[in-house]
């Protein structure tokens, strides 16, 4: 069995007061048990450096929330690549839905964000969702294909097996979202897995996230599709991350 992926973003919250608080109460409640597990956690741009030096030898992977795909130049506004190796990053989350939606990002955008990010060294991790009106008709897998085709165009082998990919169904992430059931995680990840072997990649591990908490993490840990979790609102805090961490290394022993 290979290692299992749980990591939280945060979004636009958290100050570097905040995070630094956050990451010094996870190390105390880190739980025995969590070697199976790869843990990240992905703060806002001004707190990556307050992470990276409160993070400091523990076992806990750093991520950005985003950047652009050139190395510089006149994007107002953008983070580059290179700006964010300067603080020892491990990965990068490319295409998360908000992205998407409320700035525009389009797959040709996050294949070349994916190819730079690699570049330098960050893995990416790509975010791929269904809309409500793709589930209700029963495209879903179809639709994650998609966007993982178009973003992942052009890798060869190595490239891709440096890459995550989250599934994160659109109707199910956030306030008023509601969990996929483990039957339409399982479905949806072998589409994902089928496409990705079809790719030519090594076994890309696919995570999944869109309402995990407490009370579901360990059924969706236990499906052998599925990968890792991505976790937002329930990984808030220290405590909720460190809960979620225990729970899947208990259901995966
Ligand atoms: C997300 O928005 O990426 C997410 C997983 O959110 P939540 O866990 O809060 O549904």
């Amino acid at each position: 069995m290979g290692t299992f992926w749980i990591g939280t973003g945060w979004k636009m919250n958290k100050t570097v007061a905040e995070t630094r608080r956050y990451i010094a109460a996870l190390k105390g409640l880190w739980p025995e048990g969590a070697g199976g597990c790869t843990v990240f956690v992905i703060p806002p741009f001004t707190a990556l450096a307050a992470a990276r030096e409160a993070i400091g030898t523990m076992p806990l992977l750093l991520g950005a929330q985003n950047m652009h795909w050139a190395e510089a130049g006149a994007f107002t506004g953008e983070i580059s690549a290179t700006m964010l190796e300067e603080f020892g990053i491990d990965m990068v989350e490319l295409g998360h839905s908000e992205r998407r939606q409320m700035f525009g990002e389009t797959d040709a955008a996050l294949n070349m964000k994916v190819k730079a990010a690699l570049r330098h060294g960050l893995r990416p991790l790509l975010c791929v969702g269904d809309s409500a009106e793709e589930r209700r008709a029963g495209a879903s897998g179809e639709a994650v294909v998609r966007q993982v085709r178009l973003a992942f165009a052009g890798l060869d082998a190595g490239e891709l097996g440096r890459c995550l990919v989250a599934y994160e169904p659109i109707w199910a992430i956030g306030e008023g979202g509601v969990a996929a059931t483990p039957e339409e995680v399982r479905a949806v990840h072998a589409d994902l897995h089928v496409a990705l072997k079809e790719m030519g990649g090594p076994a890309v591990p696919v995570l999944y996230g869109g309402s995990v908490s407490a009370g579901n993490a360990a059924d969706l840990a236990a499906e052998p599709m599925v990968d890792g979790l991505f976790v937002g609102r329930a990984a808030w805090t220290p405590e909720g991350l460190a809960g979620l961490i225990a729970a899947v290394a208990a259901a995966r022993a």
